[in-house]
């Protein structure tokens, strides 16, 4: 049984989440000379860490692969004095009566004076028919982690954004067929990723429909897709389906604590406060219209930032000065702005 009666030690800032954003908020903190801590519940890396080239990121013009950046950021972040504890989920956050936050983890209790929340999303489910019985059997949302299973063999990818077409663009170098399964009669992704798609051989693409079951014995066998113009329905023989159909944030646990948006996504002023003082937000998980890397390390400086100042503020209280720095979102205002 674990004990979550908050440790004794008061930490400067807890960040929750170890992707792009947490990880850049851990650089600044900790350069910062902040004691920080960044709690994740798997390994460090986030979404980048499961994506096999990232071309958009500036300074490597050649690309690079997701996992090599996602170790570099953690490096970096660890290398300046940010403790990270990997294998530690989040479970709840609470504000103490004396100004702190307890964050609750799976193994106990930590307390500091600010928080970070940088926890980012994860691939919807469809909800169809065999989707949960064949997931580690032919049904996944990681082309990085699980392409070099499919040698040889045809898979589905379901979507038709960057991230479908990018992963099956992807599987393409394993597979000898990938199916692109979109609900539409075109692609939402990049224009250059669209054209390596139309110009793959190996891809074929299910225009205007939607998939309704996934069958098969002890591996995945079939999915079968419904043509939404015509309702025909059709059975494409595959061994693999790959989801790439939107993402939910991570922050069921954090419902009732900050605003949430009406679909999770956590709602903050300009400066990334949350209505709670002292806790901000930012990344994928914060209702922001971008989700990509550039955005979240972006957004990850400024929480930071904005917490050092919450914090500076605090140790040298000018009358007005703390909630200026440090929030709410409910606050609103632009008075954070100045360092
Ligand atoms: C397949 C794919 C390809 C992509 N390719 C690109 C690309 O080429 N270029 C680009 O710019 N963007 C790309 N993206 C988007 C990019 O990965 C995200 O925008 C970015 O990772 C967001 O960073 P983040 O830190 O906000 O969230 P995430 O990367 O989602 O990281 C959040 C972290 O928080 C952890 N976490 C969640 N809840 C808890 C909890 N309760 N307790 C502890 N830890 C928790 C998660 O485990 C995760 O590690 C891609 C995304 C995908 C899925």
């Amino acid at each position: 049984m674990t004990d979550s009666t908050p440790s004794t030690d008061i930490l400067d800032v807890i960040i929750v989440g170890a992707g792009p954003a947490g990880l850049t908020a851990g650089i600044y903190c900790s350069r910062g000379r902040l004691r920080t801590a960044i709690l994740e519940r798997n390994m460090a890396g986030g979404q980048i860490a499961l994506t096999e080239l990232v071309e958009n990121y500036p300074g490597f013009p050649e690309g690079i692969s997701g996992f090599d950046l996602s170790e570099k950021m953690k490096d970096q972040a660890v290398q300046f004095g940010a403790e990270l504890r990997e294998i530690e989920a989040v479970t709840a956050l609470r504000a103490e009566p004396d100004g702190c936050y307890s964050v609750v983890t799976d193994r106990g209790a930590l307390r500091a004076r600010s928080v970070i929340l940088a926890p980012g999303v994860e691939g919807r489910r469809s909800g169809i028919p065999g989707e949960a019985e064949f997931i580690g059997r032919g049904v996944s949302w990681c082309a990085t982690c699980d392409g070099a299973l499919y040698r040889g063999r045809t898979v589905a990818v379901v979507g038709g954004g960057d991230s479908a077409v990018e992963e099956g663009l992807f599987l393409t170098k394993f597979a000898d067929k990938v199916y692109l399964v979109h609900r539409r009669d075109e692609l939402r992704a990049a224009p250059i990723a669209r054209e390596r798609a139309f110009a793959n051989p190996k891809m074929e693409f299910v225009w205007d429909s939607v998939p309704r079951r996934i069958d098969g014995d002890q591996m995945v066998e079939a999915l079968e897709v419904e043509n939404v113009k015509t309702h025909e329905m059709r059975t494409l023989p595959v061994n693999g389906v790959f989801m790439y159909i939107g993402q939910l944030p991570n922050t069921t646990w954090l419902k009732d604590i900050v605003d949430l948006d009406e679909q999770g996504f956590i709602v903050t002023d300009g400066y990334l406060r949350t209505k709670l003082p002292g806790v901000f937000a930012c990344g994928d998980a914060h209702a922001n219209p971008l989700k990509q890397i550039a955005m979240a390390i972006g957004e990850g400086a400024l929480a930071a930032i904005q917490a050092q100042r919450y914090l500076d503020a605090l140790d040298s209280p000018v009358p007005g000065a703390a909630s200026a720095a440090g929030g709410s979102a409910a606050a609103g205002g632009s008075a954070a702005a100045p360092a």
